[in-house]
């Protein structure tokens, strides 16, 4: 996947966004400002709950783009035949944080399997 990197540009236009982001989130949390009372120590936690959620957010959407790439049938790596794909939802520790996917998943039913499709080829 090769060709799909961002390249060094586009990731330094994302975190200027996400900078953008983080100047957001401070006003969200603190409209007034934080005030003295408030250590850097509070400020981290509330920034790293605000991280999670954004890590949470981009890998589900992204997961999910690639499962609708992936269409509605996927073929048997096994016999071939066509079959439905069902969407498998699971839990997964990313870096930054936690996700769930929406996975694609086939069944079998000449077979009796159940199958990942992936853009790169069937997994099992
Ligand atoms: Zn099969």
């Amino acid at each position: 996947m090769a060709s799909k990197e961002l390249s060094e540009r586009k990731l330094k236009e994302i975190e200027e966004v996400a900078r953008g982001w983080g100047k957001l989130l401070a006003r969200e949390a603190y409209p007034e400002g934080p005030g003295l009372d408030v250590s850097l120590a509070d400020m981290e936690d509330v920034v790293a709950r605000a991280t999670r959620a954004i890590v949470r957010g981009a890998v589900e959407t992204m997961t999910d783009d690639q499962a609708d790439d992936l269409g509605q049938e996927a073929a048997c790596p096994s016999c071939g035949r066509t079959c439905r794909l069902k969407r498998k939802s699971r839990p997964l520790v990313v870096r930054g944080g936690q996700a769930t996917l929406d996975e694609p998943v086939g069944h079998c039913p000449t077979c009796r399997r159940d199958f990942f499709p992936s853009a790169s080829g069937a997994a099992c």
